[in-house]
């Protein structure tokens, strides 16, 4: 087994990959490099910036070097981990490549590459149905045969996924290339539909690949690199990001930040406090010549990539990867489209959620959309399912959830208890968002002790209130301060007692 999962949050993973050139952890992005020539030396991107492992193309090496290419540790100067590409890429863009995929396969051991790609066929974000259903037949049918062409165990191979927008497709693709000997699966074609900002699109495929891949092989999204979508991506299961961006922005005088990209020259100030940045203001950037600007840029923009990254793996460890995102995403109302696409992927994002919150952190909702996250669902699945109310309670009484917590330290549970006096029949529970209906004595638990919620009342309880009440089979239900189908309205604190009293107790 080449990849370890150490934490869990949402379905993103701390991972260790295991390598011949050490062990990397993973969510981790690859800069793409090129073998010939670089506006950052390759080795700086390990000093500099902390990147093990990098991204560089075998097909281009093969044509610039030929079949007697040497080591391409030694071509790039980097003594990190290398994963090679294999020239599909150019396939995709320019239509065709002076190669074959055997020849590149053997190429790629030739040149001691860490991770070899076979040479698949992308399906691209553009291609008919008939044309996605011919790239994925002979991407696997190349996988297949590629098994056949390794020599060097030690080496790891990544088997792509391909599909594009076909969801089927990419489900028997992934789920093909799961059950052949690869170690990483790159899922193809999300560079078309990330640049028209199609989030649905990207959230749908990601979770379908991963659905029908097995968990522990890395999902690696292909051309991925922008540090304000890592977090949704990570956060759906991908491990592994590669990305040119930060110098083909750069090139472009495009300074990215975390929650979206600026024109250099549009700027007046530089709000960010990497090692460049710190340094300069934007006249001594938009003065500097081209070259060295862009230098400067893509140093900033990997500085930005790389702090990106280190927030989502903590952000994982504490367990708060839902907030992480949630900022993320409010700052396009594309990506913003996509987090809302998780509720309908709520059953995956809480079968993979682990169970158990380690730092028992509060949590925060700040709309519906926050109501997607596993803990609400988990909760009220469990009261769906599991929870039967208890003995001796025939009588509901629903009262809303108040600010204060634990619930039942509140100073209307007080108040309704004092009211109640000695009655054992009747059952108190409260009701609001984003949990529905707590019961009472379950109101010290996590998380339902410890959360901040800007929601208020909302609207979404009335359903798990109603069916709580179809399902749990009370002989009378009465609810505070609102009207709600199967239950009596009691209007004010006042009036609990004398609306049970009319009901007549069990006494
Ligand atoms: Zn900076």
């Amino acid at each position: 087994m080449c990849f370890e999962v150490k934490e869990r949050d949402l379905a993103g993973r701390i991972g260790a990959l295991r390598t011949r050139r050490g062990v990397l952890e993973t969510p981790t992005l690859m800069p793409v490099v090129n073998p010939v020539k670089n506006t950052i030396r390759p080795a700086e991107l390990k000093e500099e910036f902390g990147f093990n492992l990098i991204i560089t193309n075998a097909y281009i090496i093969l044509k610039h070097y030929g079949m007697e290419a040497k080591d391409v540790h030694e071509i790039t100067g980097f003594d990190g981990a290398i994963m090679t590409d294999s020239g599909a890429y150019q396939l995709l863009i320019y239509g065709g490549i002076d190669t074959n995929p055997e020849e590149i396969v053997r190429f790629q051991e030739r040149i001691r590459s860490d991770i070899g790609v076979i040479l698949d066929l992308p399906t691209g974000g553009f291609a008919t149905r008939e044309e996605a259903e011919q790239t994925v037949r002979e991407t696997i049918r190349r996988a297949k045969e590629s098994i056949l062409w390794r020599e060097d165990e030690t080496m790891l191979w990544a088997g792509p996924i391909q599909g594009g927008r076909y969801l089927d497709l990419v489900e028997e693709c992934a789920r093909v290339m799961g059950g052949l000997d690869f170690h990483i699966h790159p899922l193809g074609s999300p560079t078309q539909i990330m640049e028209e900002y199609d989030y649905l699109t990207l959230v749908d495929m990601i979770v379908t690949a991963k659905r029908a891949l097995p968990p522990e092989r890395p999902l690696h999204l292909f051309g991925a690199g922008h540090p304000m979508m890592l977090s949704l991506a990570v956060a759906l299961g991908c491990d592994l990001f590669d990305s040119a961006a930060y110098a083909l922005f750069a090139k472009d005088g495009r300074y990215m930040t975390e929650s979206g990209t600026m024109r250099l020259e549009e700027m007046e100030e530089l709000p960010c406090s990497c090692p460049i940045c710190v340094k300069r203001n934007v006249e001594d950037l938009v003065d500097l010549p081209k070259e060295e600007r862009k230098g400067l840029l893509a140093r900033h923009n990997l500085y930005v990539v790389a702090k990106e990254l280190r927030g989502i793996r903590e952000s994982i460890r504490e367990g708060t990867l839902w907030e992480h995102i949630e900022s993320r995403c409010r700052t396009h109302p594309k990506l913003y489209q996509g987090l809302k696409r998780l509720s309908e992927h709520k059953g995956y994002l809480e079968y993979n959620d682990p169970m158990v919150n380690k730092v028992m952190r509060g949590l925060f909702f700040y709309d519906e959309v926050s109501m997607i996250r596993p803990e609400v669902c988990r909760y009220k699945e469990r009261i769906a399912s599991r929870y039967g109310r208890p003995k001796g309670k025939e009588i509901l009484l629903l009262i809303p959830m108040p600010e204060e917590k634990p619930f039942n330290k509140s100073k209307i549970y007080k108040l309704v208890k004092k009211i109640l006096g000695d009655r054992e029949d009747v059952h108190v529970c409260f009701y609001g968002d984003p949990f529905g209906v707590v019961p009472s004595e379950l109101s010290e638990t996590f998380p339902l002790s410890q959360f901040e919620s800007a929601i208020g009342l909302g609207k979404v309880w009335r359903e798990s209130a109603e069916a709580f009440i179809a399902s749990k089979g009370y002989r009378e239900v009465f609810i505070l301060g609102e009207r709600l189908k199967g239950a009596k309205t009691i209007n004010s604190v006042e009036e609990i007692q004398s609306c049970l009293k009319l009901l007549g107790a069990t006494d």
